[in-house]
């Protein structure tokens, strides 16, 4: 992609090798949205890229900025498909304010509800609930999506393995933390979908959890 990115009048449209950089991202993001955390597959997924590729009356960048941006490996992302509901698709060229995927404390900006809502936290909400409601994050879709994988998924089989009486704070929080990292698959290392829901979920068990 450096290569090509130096050839004159290089455009995003004419860089021939993306199936190459959708495996590459797909892979580095274990499978799964870099916006709402839902499984996305090389074959399947969009390339997305964090400053668009076309600029926006709102961008704080200039039309060339947007133009050199859309050939760099790190401003894109592997993002799902979805019918214009939620994430690039219904985002469009609209510029985000802080929630960016490539920072790693970007997950502290997002908390959750038992419900599988996602709510803003820490100090910027407004900002960060500008970007939820510019990406749909809490669509009606996402947040059945969230609760189901808890709840159908991996509560369901959380019960079947452990008796009650054996529910402890630490054993919440090992799981939380499994969660939020990448498992071995046949398909190679992957992250539960919507992880970090079910890690949050963990979390909030080991803190609230009352036994009956
Ligand atoms: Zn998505």
């Amino acid at each position: 992609m450096a290569e090509y990115r130096e050839t004159p009048d290089a455009t995003y449209d004419g860089f021939a090798e993306k199936k190459i950089v959708r495996q590459s991202l797909s892979d580095e993001q274990g499978y799964i949205c870099a916006y709402c955390m839902g499984r996305i597959e090389t074959d399947t997924c969009t390339i997305e890229h964090y400053i668009p590729q076309k600029h926006h009356q709102d961008s704080p960048y200039s039309e060339e900025e947007h133009k050199q941006q859309s050939l760099l490996y790190s401003n894109m992302c592997a993002v799902c498909d979805n019918k214009a509901e939620h994430c690039d698709k219904k985002r469009g060229n609209i510029p985000l304010e802080i929630l960016n995927p490539h920072n790693p404390s970007c997950e502290e900006l997002i908390t959750y509800s038992l419900d599988g809502s996602i709510l803003p936290a820490g100090r910027e909400k407004e900002k960060v609930q500008k970007d939820i409601d510019t990406l749909g994050l809490d669509c009606n879709k996402l947040k059945k999506l969230r609760y189901g994988a808890w709840s159908d998924d991996i509560w369901k089989r959380f019960k079947q393995e452990y008796e009650e009486k054996d529910w402890s704070k630490e054993l919440f929080l090992k799981y939380a933390e499994k969660y939020r990292n990448k498992k071995k698959t046949k398909k190679g290392l992957r992250f539960h979908v919507y992880c970090n829901f079910i890690a949050w979920y963990f979390d909030y068990y080991a803190n609230n959890y009352k036994k009956r």
